[in-house]
Parts: C-alpha cells; structure tokens; sequence
C-alpha cells in the first residue's frame, strides 16, 4: 500500500514550494474519484475524511474501502488519509486505531488553553506513531459540517497566537484563519497575505488552508509561494460531482441504471480534482 505519513507527505511539498490537495471524500464513488484523479496527475494526495462523512458512513468502512480501492485499481502514488476537524481526542485516536496516516484535532472551538492541551495530546500519539497532526488556531468562518462560524466570528489569526500554539503544541502543520471560509462564498474572498507570511516566517512549518473550493486560483498560488502546503477542498468536489449527475439527468431523465448516474459524477468530480492538482503543483511530484 502507498501509504505515506502526513508528516513527511507535508514536509516535502513545503520545502520543494507546492502544495498537497487534501480533498474530502465521503463514499466509493468519491474515493475513486481522487485515486484516479492521483494517479493521472502522479500526484501524492490526501484523502480527508470529514464529520459528515463518519457520521453517515461510519469511519472503519470509508478506510476499508480507500485500501480496497488502491489495490483494485492499482494505485502507486503516495496517499496520505487524513482525519478533518476532529473536536474529540477519542476520535483522533479511533483513527489512529484505523491506521490513518494523518489526525487534525480541531480545538479553535475552545479556549487556548485547552485546544493547547488537548492538541499536544495529538501531537505526543502522532509522534509515538509516525503519523502527521494538524492543529487550528484562529476561527475559520463558514460551516464545515455541522458546525458554523459566523463570519463575525471568524477572527484572523494574529502572529502571536500562532507562534505560542505551534511551539506549545508541537502540531507538524498549522491551519490558520486568513479570509478563508468553509462552504459557498457569498463574496470573492480577499486572502491576507501578509498575516500569512508574517505567521509563515514566525512559525517556520508549513501551513494549511481551509475553506479552498472557490478561492480564485491566482490568490492559490500566492498562498503557496508564501507557505501554504495542505489545501483542503471539499465544496468544489461536491459540486463537481452533483453537477456532472444533474446533466446526465436532464440528458437521460430515464436512466436508472445507478453506476452509469455514479460514473458521470466521478467523471466529473475527477476533473475538479485534477484541475486542483495542477493548481496546487503537485502534479508529477509522486
Ligand atoms: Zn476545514
């Protein structure tokens, strides 16, 4: 199996100047979608897993189903998979249990102190284990699951709190809040470059964006050429896939052959995922 742990997966991307799609997936047709997508790129991946996601599926049968998946189609390029916004350490660890190769306990929800606490706890479990760990600091606005931050709520996170979290808790990659928002934007976002390379050059370890589906690319490659190295896409992927069987339906009102619906969906989604890929650099970096 190509598994390759988060840490390293991260690292190497940050220190070549692209950066890693992390793309949600939420059932096999998804899966597939970004496997294949991957693999025609040559592309290391991470596959996220997300609450939604666990909740309907359930977390063991989404990882059994990325192993089977990479052996039934033959799979060489690395795949990390990743656990999205966990709010529980029982959770990160359930996971670990599951051989994931990446834990993101997201504490921002929390006092400092305690997503401090509770994060290095992840931390202390991935370093035992080989496995990468993403801690949040700054509120990233939107809804990512079932969870919503107002966007008066989302707060940019400041130079100061990032440097006294990536020190106390030791996390391998740092998402911060820096215009970004889950979800559909109502307006363009506007990235705050500066705070991302004053946090970039305090911190000195690679940053993840949230909240990349609708981002416009130019501002992408920006935020890669300033540190960012983990780019979480979700909506966009979605979208993707639902529009795809939307067409096909309008063309074929009448098709109930369900794997022929499906198949337009990954084909289409698959499309997004390599366009991401290219985007992000990562193509023919495997
Ligand atoms: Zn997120």
């Amino acid at each position: 199996m190509p598994y390759v742990s988060g840490n390293t997966m991260i690292n190497e991307a940050w220190k070549s100047g692209y950066a890693i799609g992390a793309f949600t997936a939420h059932n096999l047709e998804t899966i597939k979608a970004v496997l294949l997508a991957a693999q025609e790129e040559q592309s290391p991946i991470m596959i996220q897993i997300g609450q939604k996601a666990i909740n309907e599926m359930g977390m063991k049968p989404l990882r059994n189903a990325i192993d089977s998946l990479i052996e039934y189609h033959q799979i060489s390029v690395p795949v990390c998979v990743h656990l999205d916004h966990s709010r529980k350490f029982e959770q990160c660890m359930e996971a670990a249990t599951c051989e994931f190769q990446s834990l993101m306990f997201d504490g921002s929800a929390l006092d400092f102190e305690e997503n401090v606490r509770i994060t290095k706890a992840v931390v202390d479990v991935a370093n035992a284990l080989g496995l990468g760990a993403e801690g949040e600091i700054g509120k990233i606005g939107g809804t990512e699951d079932d969870i919503t931050v107002d966007e008066k709520d989302a707060m940019i996170t400041t130079v100061g709190e990032a440097l006294d979290f990536s020190q106390r808790t030791g996390v391998h990659y740092l998402a911060v809040s820096i215009g970004t928002a889950h979800g559909v934007y109502k307006t363009t976002p506007q990235l705050k470059f500066d705070r991302l390379s004053e946090i970039k050059e305090a911190v000195q370890k690679p940053i993840v964006l949230h909240g990349g589906s609708g981002v416009p690319d130019d501002q992408v490659i920006e935020a890669v050429k300033r540190g960012v190295a983990k780019i979480n896409v979700d909506t966009e992927l979605r979208q993707g896939f639902i529009d795809g069987v939307q067409a096909h339906w309008q063309a074929n009102a009448k098709d109930y052959v369900l794997a022929d619906v499906m198949n337009t969906g990954i084909a289409s989604m698959k499309e997004v995922v390599r366009h991401k890929i290219r985007l992000f650099g990562s193509n023919g970096k495997a």
